[in-house]
C-alpha cells in the first residue's frame, strides 16, 4: 500500500527578474541580492575598501539559506537576521563604524494557507508594491532625511536633493544596528513587488519607476530596464533591482456556508 503524500504547494507562485550595475562613478559594486523563491532580498553594503560588498554578500547568503520551503515566516526571517548581524560583526572590518549593509526584502508567506507577502527592511533600500498600475512604497527609510520629512522640516522633493540623503540611521553593522521593520500584506494575483538599492531611487523618481514597471510585462526585462535607466540618468551609485511577480495566489474565498476556504487564483491582466 502506498501512502499518498500531499506535495506542499506555494501560497504564491512567482516569477522574478534581477539586475545590478556598479554605475558610472563607483569602481566596485557593493550591492548584493538573493532572488529565488520564496526569498528575495537586496542589500546595499557600506564601508569601502571591499568591506561593503563582503557585508552585503554575507547577509544575502544568510537569507539564501531560507530557500527550499514553500513559505517563510517572521520567525524564520528573525533567525536569518540574527545570523546575518553576527556574520557582519565577525568580519575583519565588521566592528564599530566599519563594514555594514542595508537589507530590504520580501518572502512568500501565508496565513492558514492563504498567500501573504512578508516584507522587511532596515536602512534606506526600498520595497515597493505595484497593484492595479499604482506603485506604493511599502518600506520606510531609516535615514536622516526621512526623519526630517516626518518632522515636517523637509519636503519629499527637498529630501531627494539634500546633501544628507545618503545617511542611514539604522543598518546591519556600520555602527548602526537596529531591528527590522515588518509588513504582512495579503497577496493578489498580478501583484508586482520591487526591491531596490538607493542607486535606483536616487536617480529615478517614483513616477518614472512606475512608468517603466507598467510598460514592461516581463520581470527580468523590467529589472534590466530600471537599472539601465538609473545608469543613463547619472549612475552615481551602485544600482540593484529585483522584480517579483505573483502569477498565482492562494486566496481566501467564502464558500456556501460562509466559511472561508483557501483557493488558488491566477493573474488575468490585473496588474
Ligand atoms: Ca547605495
Amino acid at each position: 500500500m502506498s501512502r499518498q503524500r500531499l506535495m506542499p504547494s506555494a501560497p504564491i507562485e512567482v516569477r522574478a527578474g534581477v539586475a545590478t550595475d556598479a554605475g558610472r562613478k563607483r569602481e566596485h559594486n557593493e550591492d548584493s541580492y538573493f532572488a529565488k523563491a520564496p526569498v528575495f532580498v537586496v542589500a546595499d553594503g557600506m564601508g569601502g575598501y571591499a568591506a561593503g560588498e563582503v557585508a552585503s554578500a554575507a547577509v544575502a547568503a544568510e537569507f539564501g539559506l531560507l530557500t527550499g520551503r514553500p513559505s517563510v515566516y517572521a520567525s524564520d526571517v528573525r533567525s536569518a537576521f540574527g545570523r546575518a548581524v553576527a556574520a557582519v560583526h565577525s568580519l575583519p572590518a565588521g566592528g564599530g563604524a566599519g563594514a555594514g549593509t542595508t537589507l530590504t526584502g520580501v518572502v512568500v508567506s501565508d496565513s492558514g494557507g492563504v498567500g501573504y507577502w512578508l516584507c522587511f527592511n532596515i536602512g534606506d533600500s526600498r520595497t515597493y508594491r505595484m497593484r492595479g498600475g499604482q506603485l506604493e512604497q511599502i518600506s520606510v527609510d531609516h535615514s536622516v532625511v526621512q526623519e526630517l520629512v516626518e518632522a515636517g522640516s523637509l519636503t519629499r522633493t527637498q529630501a531627494s536633493i539634500d546633501s544628507r540623503r545618503n545617511q542611514v540611521t539604522k543598518a546591519i553593522g556600520a555602527g548602526g544596528d537596529g531591528e527590522l521593520d515588518f509588513w504582512f500584506l495579503p497577496a493578489e494575483p498580478g501583484d508586482r513587488m520591487l526591491l531596490c538599492s538607493d542607486g535606483l531611487t536616487g536617480e529615478l523618481d517614483d513616477g518614472r519607476i512606475a512608468a517603466i514597471l507598467r510598460e514592461t510585462t516581463d520581470p527580468q526585462a523590467a529589472a534590466e530596464r530600471l537599472v539601465a535607466a538609473a545608469v543613463d540618468a547619472g549612475g552615481r551609485d551602485n544600482v540593484t533591482v529585483v522584480v517579483v511577480d505573483a502569477f498565482a495566489v492562494v486566496e481566501a474565498f467564502a464558500d456556501g456556508d460562509a466559511d472561508t476556504v483557501p483557493r488558488a487564483s491566477r493573474a488575468g491582466g490585473r496588474r
